[in-house]
């Protein structure tokens, strides 16, 4: 889901709100980005090789200014309710 300006805005308040002031727990700095693309994790059940889209924590993350690091929160927690998760695509010849 691509973040708004306004759904950024709405994230930023919020972080404050709930955090107070950010500082990166790997290098100190105190300015983050918020990337304007929450996502959503995908799971992989390892014997069967097959990919799990619908049990992952859809995610805002909010990146340092600095170094990098990404503090990730939960979108759903932040009042982001996302759509139904897409269907699981059924490898071929796994039937
Ligand atoms: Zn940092």
């Amino acid at each position: 889901m691509q973040l708004s300006q306004p759904d950024r805005e709405r994230i930023a308040e919020w972080i404050q709100t709930k955090c107070g002031q950010l500082r990166c727990t790997c290098c100190g700095y105190g300015i983050f980005e918020i990337v304007p693309l929450a996502t959503l994790p995908i799971g992989v059940d390892l014997h069967s090789m097959r990919f799990f889209y619908a049990h992952g924590v859809p995610q805002v993350s909010v990146g340092c200014r600095n170094c990098g690091h990404l503090l990730i929160f939960s979108s759903e927690i932040m009042g982001f309710k996302p759509d139904a998760p897409p269907p699981v695509p059924i490898p071929e010849g796994a039937k």
